[in-house]
């Protein structure tokens, strides 16, 4: 048995009450639309005090994911300008309700890009941010020109972030679903991000349902997917920091979604 800390994303309505259902030391959920540009919404009753006193009343780590569309990294000044505020927006939130953490994608030049456009972009975004929580940003599995599918692109984005003011506070977030359809092998994918990032601070431990490096996004319960179920036992188990499960269902499939990993571990 293994005393990983393993929860699950959720619901934002509350997330106190979703993790007693999973009876689970941690949840991540999002504030307020993931597809939006508005700013952070909370929707818990009582504001973030007292959803940070009630995490902390219940011993429950609180980790926000950010939106989807948060693109840093692009060349395209109405999408980077817009969100880098947003960013910044729901830094301030997640420190405000006491989260472990904040969660970013690494987001995407286009085509005809040079990456290293991309790169300095991200070391551009980290110096403008005031990072108040870890920023902890995570591996895709999609897209064109990604900062983040392939490890030479991570690799890319972290040395250019090294130099930036607040790297210290720069984590990384590695997804076993988007790790497996971006097209990298998980036999050694803890130890090469470890080798680049010196860390890895969160895992959303999912099962994917496509195939090895098909570029899909579609997350799927343990076992449900095309992962080597020892395989990705194994990734957790070396990773060893916090699980996200982002499997599909409610409070009952992800108490499956931890049993099955835990009796892999
Ligand atoms: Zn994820």
């Amino acid at each position: 048995m293994s005393e990983l800390r393993i929860g699950a994303h959720v619901d934002q309505t509350d997330p106190i009450a979703e993790a007693a259902a999973r009876n689970a030391p941690l949840v991540q959920f999002f504030l307020g639309n993931p597809q939006s540009y508005k700013g952070p919404v909370l929707a818990y009753d009582g504001g973030p005090a007292a959803l940070r006193a009630a995490a902390e009343a219940a011993g429950v780590d609180l980790y926000v994911h950010a939106p989807y569309l948060i693109n840093v990294a692009t060349t395209n000044n109405r999408q980077r300008i817009p969100s880098r505020k947003l960013l910044q927006q729901h830094m301030d939130a997640a420190a405000e309700l006491g989260a472990k953490g904040l969660i970013v994608h690494g987001g995407h030049v286009t085509d005809d890009d040079d990456p290293a456009k991309g790169f300095d972009n991200w070391r551009k975004a980290i110096e403008a941010t005031d990072i108040k929580v870890p920023l902890l940003i995570e591996n895709t599995a999609g897209g064109t020109n990604a900062m983040t599918r392939y490890l030479e692109r991570i690799k890319g984005t972290w040395d250019a972030i090294a130099s930036a003011e607040g790297a210290d506070m720069v984590g990384f977030c590695l997804d076993t679903c988007h790790a497996h359809a971006g097209g990298n092998a998980l036999e050694t994918i803890v130890e090469d991000i470890r080798a680049i990032t010196g860390r890895i601070d969160l895992v959303h431990a999912n099962d994917s349902r496509d195939a090895f490096d098909s570029g899909a996004d579609r997350h799927a319960n343990f076992g449900a997917g095309q992962i080597d179920p020892d395989l990705l036992a194994q990734v957790v188990r070396d990773a060893g920091a916090p699980v996200v499960c982002e499997t599909p269902g409610g409070a009952a499939e992800h108490a499956a979604d931890f049993a099955w990993l835990r009796e892999r571990l």
